[in-house]
């Protein structure tokens, strides 16, 4: 059974980042993260029946849009990736792959008990309880479904996180690569890898540290096969003369 341990904590919201001596970067940066703040592109990605309610937190009545928040239908132009109630082992793939086509900045909010720690199905052999384990998770909006006053104000709580600058897990699956790959592969085999490479964009937005390489990226090697282009033919037979 989940120990009282695994079961995670409300924890008081992290500091706010330290601020560098020029006030111009200084009223830049928040200029920024206002804009950012307010204009978030969801992905909901409906994996459990607390997807039910977010039509209702879309549409006119409690609508979400009044707080700069619209759904969106690709990874790509998306900012937030909303998991929606339990995860089954094959449907946490798909969410990783999303999770990783996405751009940065982006955040990962779980909706529903059964992210938090599994809710009614923690005894099941099919589900992934503990979403944190697999993504960097920014919040968590618990409820077995949650209303939709509860999704609009976890939306405003990391809308407000985002403007604050406290909201920035993403970074920690960068920094801790190897930990989050490490979860990945205890659950669907040491052969699992996806397309992304993580390690590079790491580098990129300068995040790579100690932790983001280790034992279970460095079974990576032993399997990393190169992107095969997709082969596409059509075998169309020999059109006949018609009559
Ligand atoms: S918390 Fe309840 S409503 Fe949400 S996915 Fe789990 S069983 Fe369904």
């Amino acid at each position: 059974m989940t120990s009282l341990s695994d079961i995670p904590v409300i924890q008081t919201p992290p500091e706010a980042p330290a601020r560098g001596g020029n006030p111009l970067a200084n009223v830049f940066d928040d200029f920024i993260r206002y804009c950012r703040s307010r204009s978030l592109f969801m992905l909901h990605y409906c994996t459990g029946c607390g997807a039910i309610e977010l039509p209702p937190a879309m549409t006119s009545r409690f609508d979400m849009e009044r707080i700069g928040i619209q759904p969106m239908v690709t990874p790509r132009q998306a900012d937030i990736l909303l998991v929606t109630g339990y995860v089954s082992v094959k449907t946490l793939k798909r969410i990783i792959l999303t999770y990783e086509q996405m751009a940065s900045p982006k955040y990962v909010i779980g909706i529903c008990s059964c992210t938090v720690n599994g809710g009614m199905y923690w005894q099941s052999y099919a589900t992934a309880k503990k979403l944190n384990d697999y993504l960097p998770v920014d919040l968590y909006i618990a409820g077995c479904m949650p209303r939709p006053e509860a999704v609009i104000e976890g939306l405003k709580a990391l809308r407000d996180n985002i403007e604050a600058g406290t909201s920035d897990n993403w970074k920690d699956y960068y920094q801790r690569y190897d930990h989050y790959l490490g979860n990945q592969q205890r659950l669907f085999g040491a052969d699992w890898q996806t397309p992304t490479e993580v390690i590079a964009e790491a580098k990129h937005y300068g995040l790579f540290g100690p932790d983001t390489l280790g034992e279970h990226t460095r079974r990576l090697e032993d399997h990393r096969k190169p992107l095969e282009p997709l082969r596409m033919t059509l075998n169309a037979g020999r059109l006949e003369h018609m009559e």
